[in-house]
């Protein structure tokens, strides 16, 4: 949608288009044969999302290991994720993400929670075996979806749980781990962050390089989200089996914002034979919107400051709903996952893109009409009207992944 407009007057169209219809508003299908023929699709093929934090959200909501814990995701009004809403989205393989916060490369404890939240993920599959089951490959994927359940895959997200160990990269495969997201936030001892500026290896460190070399040899796809272009580059340089991005988008839409993926590192990327997974974050999928609400959160943050208002007391809290009623955060939507995935088809081909949510990561920002998992169908149903094929669906909805998965692990010794 709007892709083919000039940047200023797109800009201009989408801001007063998404505050008249899609603010207050939902995703509406208009073809009701097209949206029918979508979550058929949806329920046929396998869905695998390349990133989902409910772990990490879990253990924000105090995860106990009692199978009454209000939290255990059947059926729940919490986050983006449960059984009841992937199975009517289509979700089978939802990457659970093993979220390690940048704090914890210099305080330590990084393993220690990385296998916690493992079992964290064991617990919900061994206390749930009829709806949940842990997958290590892609025949365990294929094999849930015959037996109804869902699929839990899981990556790590930051390396800096192998510490100075490169024997627990041996453990973590055992446990599960199908990939690891090389750092975080912040550059770690493997390389640099696209959100950090220190540039403390100018991409990759030797330590990251013996890393890489591990992860090839235990069947642990290389992830490159959140790592910096010099480390992206060298990632390429070095690593002789396809990687993935999983959960980025592309920086096209997002121009200078580094934690997405460039023209340049796509064309990498297709070389490679790798995947880049798309992420549903309003930030992720446009540098318009991403700019506007950010100036709108600095303006209102000014207007405390100038008022010396406390923004919890009463007099803040009516300054602030007046606030956001005249400038409400805006969203991206539905339309612009798929122009992402149209860039990634256009530049390099359809066999190079996947999802990657970041459901349950990217707090309240996601789109209008992908805003938890049972929304799927809706993204199928605007790529089914623009002309994509059912098997290029496939392929966006699983095949691709799979390629590379099955690829490194039979590449592994
Ligand atoms: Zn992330």
């Amino acid at each position: 949608m709007f892709s083919g407009i000039k940047p200023k007057k797109r800009a201009a169209v989408l801001v007063l288009l998404l505050q008249v219809f899609f603010v207050f508003g939902q995703f509406v299908p208009k073809d009701p044969v097209l949206f029918a023929k979508a979550r058929e699709l949806a329920q046929k093929f396998i869905i695998v999302d390349g990133h989902v934090d409910l772990p990490y959200r879990l253990r924000v909501q105090n995860f106990r290991f009692v199978k009454e814990f209000t939290g255990i995701p059947i059926e729940t009004h919490e986050g983006d994720f449960d059984f009841k809403r992937a199975r009517q989205g289509g979700l089978d393989a939802p990457f659970m993400s093993i979220y390690i916060p940048a704090s914890y490369q210099t305080n330590g404890g990084a393993a220690a929670l990385a296998d916690s939240l493992i079992e964290m993920v064991e617990y919900i599959t061994t206390t749930h075996p009829d709806y949940f089951t842990i997958a290590k490959n892609p025949n365990d994927v294929i094999l849930a979806k015959k037996e109804g359940k869902i699929a839990l895959p899981m990556g790590m997200e930051n390396g800096a749980p192998v510490e100075d160990d490169l024997r627990l990269v041996r453990h973590f495969k055992e446990k599960g781990i199908s990939y690891i997201t090389l750092t975080h936030s912040k550059d770690n001892k493997i390389c640099d962050s696209s959100y950090d500026t220190t540039q403390t290896w100018k991409g990759i460190s030797p330590y990251g390089f013996n890393l890489l070399d591990e992860m090839v040899r235990q069947g642990i796809m290389v992830d490159i989200s959140h790592i910096s272009d010099n480390a992206c580059h060298q990632v390429f340089d070095y690593v002789k089996v396809p990687v993935i991005a999983s959960h980025s988008s592309v920086r096209k839409y997002t121009p200078g914002f580094e934690r997405n993926i460039s023209d340049t590192l796509l064309l990498r990327l297709k070389k490679n034979g790798g995947v880049v997974m798309i992420n549903f974050g309003t930030d992720f999928l446009d540098g318009e919107i991403s700019k506007f609400n950010n100036q709108k959160r600095n303006e209102l943050h000014q207007l405390l400051l100038e008022k010396k208002l406390d923004k919890n007391s009463e007099e803040g809290k009516n300054v602030i709903a007046d606030f956001t009623k005249k400038y409400p955060t805006l969203f991206s939507d539905v339309y612009m996952v798929a122009d992402h995935i149209d860039h990634v088809v256009r530049l390099i081909g359809i066999e190079h893109v996947g999802l990657g949510s970041d459901y349950d990561g990217v707090g309240d920002s996601l789109p209008v009409g992908l805003k938890d998992v049972a929304d799927y169908p809706n993204l199928l149903y605007v790529l089914l009207e623009r002309g994509y094929a059912e098997a290029d669906i496939e392929a966006i909805c699983y095949k691709n992944l799979f390629r590379v998965w099955n690829q490194v692990l039979e590449a592994a010794e």
